[in-house]
């Protein structure tokens, strides 16, 4: 009997555990480790944040899943990665501290995923977050609730005549996740809208992206309506619509209190103030070291980058080279470390290559580079092509560099994003479809991807698609009656 381990139960790791199981059946183990023993349909933190829904709404328990299902769950953090064992065994193992009793455990498994996904990195931007200058954050169910609570003083501030300022954007010239930003303005600058408040609010997005639509991903032409338009239009008639100023190029770098202090890529520097802010903050990997045999820390990058996310098949020299040089092929293929050969990565916890958008700084050398989106789609795609590539190595006794039934690279796959503005039956959302997410030039010299599979339109049937979204991925994840046959 083979044990998997897989540390991170968000979209990435949950897409892996319930494939896992549901392919391996009850002849092997597969063993979840998570701090947080809720599942979260991260996405829908949009609609929590504007009072549509409640956080019970878009979490529950792990433990119903994984009952049903036979998937073993440690309540627990994953602390150290021991690829070798220790003098005590050879076996590779995971050491856990468990949430409620603090105790200490040894978890061996014979293949290891990491899926924890970011570490929110509200110190890389001084003053940044919550429980600094004040300013909000959307990803996770508990930040959301708090912001909605926010917005509603702010909302009440504009019923009684005075005018709110309110910024919202990314935290940081590296940050990434600028569709949820984006979503989350359109869906606040819709509810002030609906309110007959717009006159009340000054609302604005402030953004890392050279410009509107970037998206971490260098933007994209896609097909709309017959014609081939870029999303920077796209994106930029939203924002006039719903009465958005936005302000790109600009790398934040400190907040207080009512202050937002950036760099734009001039070296320009400015103060925007706010009455309320929802910043997105840097990403970075969530901590967890590396082990070797002697209890030394790893440090040479083997398993983890510096920025802590796990080293997997990336083409990692060709950060060095031009932008113009980097292709698709320098995106993992087989999210596998290449010296430990049992450990995979999936979701946001892999290291990327290099970013998407083309890297830039501002003038005094601050960052001013979206780090690449892995957004749900393709982080449950790895998923649960990582699972059938791990299930098809252990049920037919394959060796870990043998070929792949899954090609699991980014370049390789579609990414279909949907950014609502609004709530309920009559509504707008942006939909859109980038094949493949990682443009190649050198196939698609035109427009960088296939423009017969990369579209994007506003409408209303991309709003009800999104509401469906919600509901069908939380059944899915709940491991409901012909969940497997949902797509991710
Ligand atoms: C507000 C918001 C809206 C979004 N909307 C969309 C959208 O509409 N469409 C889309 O495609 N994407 C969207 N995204 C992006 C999407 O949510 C992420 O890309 C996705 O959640 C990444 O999945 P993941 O598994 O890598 O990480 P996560 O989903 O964050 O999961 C990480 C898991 O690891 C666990 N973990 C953390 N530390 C440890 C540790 N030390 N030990 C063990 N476990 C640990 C966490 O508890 C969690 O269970 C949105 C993101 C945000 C913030």
């Amino acid at each position: 009997m083979s044990r998997v381990v897989v540390i991170g139960a968000g979209i990435s790791g949950h897409t892996v555990a319930l494939n896992l199981k549901h392919l391996l059946k009850k002849n092997h183990e597969v063993l979840v480790i998570s701090p947080n023993e809720y599942y979260q349909w991260v996405p829908s933190n949009i609609w929590v944040g504007t009072g549509h829904m409640v956080a019970d709404q878009v979490k529950f328990p792990l433990s119903k899943p994984y009952k049903k299902l036979g998937i073993v769950f440690k309540h627990a953090f994953a602390r150290t990665i021991h690829p070798d064992g220790d003098n005590a065994t050879d076996k590779g193992f995971v050491s856990i501290e468990h949430v409620e009793s603090g105790e200490k455990e040894k978890i061996e498994y014979d293949i290891l995923v990491n899926a924890t996904g970011p570490k929110l990195n509200f110190d890389a931007t001084e003053g940044l977050g919550p429980d600094k200058s004040g300013t909000l954050s959307i990803c996770h169910y508990e930040h959301a609730t708090h912001t909605w609570n926010e917005l509603q003083k702010i909302i009440r501030k504009m019923k009684e005549g005075k005018k709110q300022k309110l910024v919202i954007g990314l935290g940081h010239g590296g940050a990434t996740c600028q569709g949820a930003a984006l979503e989350y303005t359109l869906n606040v600058a819709n509810l002030i809208k609906k309110m007959g408040l717009s006159d009340m609010a000054d609302i604005r997005y402030i953004s890392n992206e050279y410009m509107a639509g970037d998206l971490g991903m260098g933007g994209a032409y896609v097909r709309n309506n017959g014609y081939v338009a870029h999303t920077k239009n796209i994106i930029e008639s939203l924002f006039t619509e719903f009465g958005v100023k936005w302000y790109m190029k600009n790398s934040v770098y400190k907040v207080e209190p009512g202050k937002i202090y950036y760099e734009h890529i001039d070296g320009t520097e400015g103060i925007m103030e706010y009455d309320f802010s929802m910043l997105i903050p840097a990403f970075a990997g969530v901590g967890i070291k590396g082990i070797d045999k002697e209890g030394n820390e790893i440090t040479d990058g083997s398993l983890f980058k510096p920025n802590g996310l796990m080293t997997v098949d990336s083409d990692y020299s060709s950060a060095k080279k031009p932008y113009h040089e980097w292709r698709g092929d320098d995106w993992p293929t087989r999210l596998q470390n290449p010296t430990w050969k049992n450990i995979f990565a999936v979701g946001i916890a892999f290291a990327p290559p290099h970013s998407i958008s083309r890297p830039r700084t501002t003038a005094s050398g601050r960052p001013l580079t979206p780090a690449p989106p892995r957004t749900g789609m393709p982080s449950a795609v790895m998923g649960h092509a990582t699972a059938e590539n791990i299930a098809d190595i252990i049920l037919n006794n394959k060796p870990l560099d043998s070929k792949f039934k899954h090609n699991a690279s980014m370049a390789k796959f579609a990414s279909i994003c949907v950014v609502s503005m609004g709530y309920g039956i009559r509504g707008l959302a942006g939909t859109m479809s980038v094949y493949p997410t990682i443009p190649d030039y050198t196939k698609y010299p035109d427009f960088g991807r296939d423009i017969n599979y990369t579209m994007g339109e506003p409408g209303l049937a991309g709003h009800w698609f999104k509401w469906l979204m919600h509901y069908a991925f939380m059944w899915k994840a709940k491991a409901n009656f012909g969940w497997s046959l949902i797509p991710d």
